[in-house]
């Protein structure tokens, strides 16, 4: 009886998931999702309110590498559910549906080993290179508009995206409305840090490496945690060769290309400033 009940779960979730290794990982995200609505409807003291905030901006800006990842490979068979799933992660990352394929899948890897047309420059204009909070803030700041700016090559994926800001603003602004204090702090302040710590976490991954030789043009970071963390997204040099392998394959394509890549193309991820020690 106890088997029939899995099998057929497991078969029931395969036709929703595309890959089984998302159902954990998707499952903990949407119960952290139902914890900011329980909070926001239960009127907490401003002390639980701003502890539950200071670990979630922590804990949704590593939620935003796995954005990234749906945004590569979707997560589900239907598009209904990979809307809503954009939906959750636009409020819990700040990049909203759409927003990651124009500027990250279009702009970035596109032209990452291209700095006059990358639209994560770690160069400046003027052929210098950013300091990592220089970096964070100008990406960030120009994030939105950059992906209008691509978008205008796109114009399909430019109606989606309208779409999907236009939902996304309307729900905001209905959870602001309703409870100011809870909506400012639950959901728009990790929106906007969101988008900055994804924005920061990138800079360790090319900043500095401007080659045409693939093996060459990435930092790698293979810290299990940082890849328990990010969903192996420090197998940097394997996504950007397949970027549309699903994150739960990456370490297994790194072991393959392992011995292309030299050993000084390897990082330890500190955030507060970009190391340059090796980790193996
Ligand atoms: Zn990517």
């Amino acid at each position: 009886m106890y088997n029939a009940i899995h099998i057929h779960f497991s078969l029931f979730s395969m036709q929703v998931f595309q890959h089984k290794a998302d159902i954990l990982p998707i499952s903990l995200f949407v119960w952290y999702f139902i914890c900011d609505f329980i909070l926001y409807f239960s009127t907490p003291s401003i002390t639980l309110l701003l502890v539950y905030v200071a670990i979630s901006i922590i804990v949704k800006g590593f939620i935003g590498a796995w954005n990234h990842h749906h945004q590569h490979v979707l997560t589900f068979s239907s598009s209904f559910l990979n809307r809503m799933l954009e939906i959750m992660y636009g409020f819990q990352t700040g990049i909203i549906g759409y927003a990651w394929v124009l500027h990250h899948n279009l702009g970035h890897h596109m032209h990452y080993q291209d700095q006059s047309l990358d639209e994560s420059a770690w160069k400046s204009p003027e052929w210098r290179r950013y300091g990592m909070l220089e970096y964070t803030w100008i990406v960030t700041t120009t994030a939105y508009a950059r992906c209008w700016k691509v978008s205008g090559k796109y114009p399909l994926i430019r109606k989606k995206f309208i779409m999907m800001a236009a939902i996304q603003v309307i729900l905001l602004l209905a959870i602001i409305a309703y409870k100011p204090l809870e909506g400012l702090l639950i959901f728009l302040l990790p929106m906007i840090t969101g988008i900055f710590l994804g924005v920061h976490t990138t800079y360790t991954h090319h900043s500095g490496l401007e080659t045409d030789d693939p093996y060459a043009s990435s930092y790698n970071i293979v810290s299990k945690w940082y890849n328990i963390a990010t969903g192996n997204l420090g197998y940097h040099t394997a996504h950007h060769l397949k970027w549309n392998l699903h994150w739960s394959k990456l370490p297994e394509f790194h072991k393959e290309i392992e011995s292309k890549i030299d050993s000084k193309f390897y990082r330890t991820y500190n955030p507060f400033r970009f190391s340059e020690s090796k980790t193996v």
